[in-house]
């Protein structure tokens, strides 16, 4: 069996990591600097970089020629700790999920006074840190507070405030964040070059919107999809139906009913989704993201330009003329609707019931909430005037 994407082509360098510049480029400069601390936290989501981060500061550190930002990759360390090296003696892995007890703190703690076996440093790195319990950082306190020379510390944490504020105030705090969509959907295109797989446009943003930011989670929905690749490679119809996703066009033709207050279309649509075989609750939340999307739209624009919008043009194209027919006021509200029937849904016995009575708020124009309820009804009186026949009249006011 292949090796997993993630394990292929995991970052050997800082400059292979994606989406973290704010975090690699000034430990870079303070290893330039030579102002290594002795301990590090990493903090931030899951999958966006922390331990390969923490694995390329260790090759960074202890590199024969080091310490240096730009570790050589012939050296006998840096081979030890390349993708599918060795590993080294002198840098340790704690998983702390598995090691939370204090016992494994007062056994790190002795190990951690003897001299690197044959490197500059020896390196603990502490992965879910935020599981070490308040007795094992207690034990590790020691020699966090007043470590020998030879000895690093990197934390990675998802909750770095449960890590003891005085093992926290002993360390430099880099935060990861979520790697941004636009940045993650151009590095999974360049793999599924250097996998020379051919992939149609719209399914990367699909991946990426599955991985929710997270880079390990991105290819590994990648990686199944290229599992399951056929010779045309990934297309758009095999990834909707393998990630579960509302088929665009589905989507496209609810907006449509929505902004043409056709409520006969509207239900037609419900009955195509349950007879495809949809779960409504996922209907409703991909019809959630249609309308943010035509909510930033109708504000900004130029929104797809600017990194807001990640969608193909085409899409967006489609995008901009429903937001123009549905109006900044009715989207917002039609937004609120379905976004507090989401919340509404989970758990709910009935799901196809509640998509249906979602439906029916957002169809009812102004059921009685002040102000933003008049501005749709003044937008779609406004659109009338302004002669787009498929607007009918509102119901009068109760
Ligand atoms: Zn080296």
């Amino acid at each position: 069996m292949s090796l997993a994407l993630y394990r292929r082509y995991r970052p050997e360098t800082f400059a292979e990591v994606i989406g973290q510049e704010h975090v690699t480029d000034p430990l870079q400069q303070a290893i330039r600097n030579g102002r290594v601390n002795h301990a590090y936290l990493f903090s931030g989501p899951r999958g966006c970089g922390k331990t390969t981060s923490a694995r390329i500061l260790a090759r960074a550190l202890n590199c024969e020629r080091g310490p240096t930002p730009t570790p050589c990759g012939t050296c006998r360390s840096c081979q030890e700790l390349a993708r599918g090296g060795s590993g080294g003696l002198d840098v340790i892995e704690i998983d702390a999920a598995s090691h939370g007890g204090v016992d494994d703190a007062r056994d790190l703690r002795e190990r951690a006074a003897f001299a690197p076996a044959g490197s500059r440093y020896k390196i603990y790195i502490v992965d879910e840190a935020h599981m070490v319990t308040p007795q094992g950082f207690n034990a590790l306190l020691k020699v966090v507070e007043e470590p020998p020379e030879h000895l690093k510390f990197i934390f990675a944490t998802t909750e770095p405030e449960k890590v003891i504020p005085t093992i926290r105030s002993r360390t430099h705090h880099y935060p990861f964040r979520l790697v941004p969509p636009t940045v993650l959907r151009e590095y999974l295109a360049t793999l599924c070059e250097r996998e020379k797989v051919p992939v149609e446009s719209a399914v990367l943003p699909l991946v990426v919107r599955a991985g929710a930011g997270s880079v390990r989670d991105s290819l590994s929905v990648l990686d199944q999809l290229m599992g399951g690749a056929g010779p045309d490679g990934l297309t758009l119809a095999r990834a909707i139906t393998l990630l579960g996703y509302t088929d665009a066009t589905l989507l496209d033709d609810v907006i449509d009913a929505f902004a043409a207050h056709d409520g006969a279309a509207v239900f037609s649509l419900i009955d195509r989704v349950i007879e495809g075989g949809h779960d409504p609750r996922r209907f409703v939340a991909d019809l959630l993201d249609r309308l943010r999307d035509l909510v930033i739209l109708a504000a900004v624009p130029e929104a797809a330009g600017t990194g807001l919008i990640d969608a193909p043009s085409d899409a967006v194209e489609r995008m901009v003329a429903q937001a123009t027919r549905f109006g900044q006021a009715e989207l917002s509200r039609a937004a609120d609707l379905v976004n507090t029937g989401l919340t509404e849904m989970r758990g709910a016995t009935a799901p196809r019931l509640q998509l249906e009575l979602i439906c029916a708020r957002v169809l009812l124009p102004g059921a009685g909430d002040g102000d933003r309820d008049l501005h749709a009804r003044l937008d779609r009186i406004e659109r009338r005037l302004a002669g787009d026949a498929a607007v009918p009249a509102a119901p009068a006011p109760r």
